[in-house]
């Protein structure tokens, strides 16, 4: 069934475990997912954005985002990830995303604010709850040169912004990078615990792909109640095309699916999720 970002991610603070967010952008990745999640009767996030739009056209996929999520036995939430524009989210909405993330993190501290605000200030009368980021989490990169230079949430801007902009949670930096991390992911605990204290709302942690589970776990037990994982997805199912590589592509595409639906359920898993839905 459709459910509210909100809801499950209070619960989630409050049990000590993480809502999955998974990006889905083909049949195989939706389905895997959904599998998944019913099958470890589990809250989960199915989640598009701007980078996808290549491979899929949002505007006929999101109907089938929206008509799984109604069907499924579980809770689900159909999410735009990191919005860059007012359109971008309010063309989400219009497609049945009952979640949206305004991600206006390249911009400056009082630029942040004011995009942002106005996102949440057009999506609350709908009640649409809105995600926003503090500090900049990169893209794909060399990761050793990332952190050189790299933009940590500032705690002491936190509650500032929270509440400013009224922003339903949080998406912190704390040294996690999107895509593959070219060396070992370096977290900055502290900063969780020092955010965690500054604001009351859920926090979320983008490119969790390649961290380890201990670390996840522990972000987790600092106050991290949503937690976005697109790269790992993809890496379940590359492998399983290149194990798989003689099959006829309709053999392939539900080899494919296994994959996803088996990577989904160990992160189900390691989040706490497993069961919550029950
Ligand atoms: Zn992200």
């Amino acid at each position: 069934m459709l459910a509210n970002i909100k809801y499950w991610e209070n619960k989630a603070v409050e049990g000590q475990y993480a809502i999955p967010h998974f990006n889905v952008w083909n049949a195989e990745m939706l389905m895997g997912v959904i599998d998944a999640a019913e099958e470890a009767k589990a809250p989960v996030i199915i989640s598009f954005g701007t980078g996808f739009v290549g491979n899929t056209s949002f505007e006929d996929f999101s109907h089938m985002m929206v008509s799984m999520a109604e069907k499924a036995t579980v809770p689900v939430i159909t999410h735009w990830d990191h919005g860059r524009s007012m359109e971008i989210v309010q063309n989400a909405f219009n497609h049945g995303m009952n979640s949206v993330m305004r991600d206006a993190s390249a911009y400056d501290f009082e630029e942040n604010i004011r995009l942002t605000k106005e996102v949440v200030d057009y999506f609350h009368p709908l009640g649409i709850p809105v995600e926003a980021e503090l500090g900049h989490v990169g893209n794909e990169t060399v990761y050793e040169e990332a952190l050189a230079s790299y933009q940590y949430t500032n705690p002491d801007q936190a509650a500032e912004f929270v509440e400013r902009t009224g922003c339903d949670s949080l998406a912190v930096a704390i040294g996690n990078q999107h895509g593959v991390y070219t060396s070992a992911p370096k977290l900055n605990f502290e900063v969780i615990e020092k955010v965690k204290k500054a604001v009351d709302v859920p926090l979320v942690l983008h490119g969790a792909s390649g961290i380890s589970d201990a670390d996840i776990k522990k972000a987790i037990s600092l106050g991290i109640a949503k937690i976005n994982i697109h790269t790992e997805l993809c890496q379940a199912a590359m492998e399983a095309i290149q194990a798989n590589s003689n099959d006829s592509f309709l053999e392939l595409e539900r080899k494919v699916r296994s994959a996803v639906k088996q990577r989904a359920l160990e992160k189900i898993e390691l989040f706490g999720t497993k069961g919550k839905a029950e």
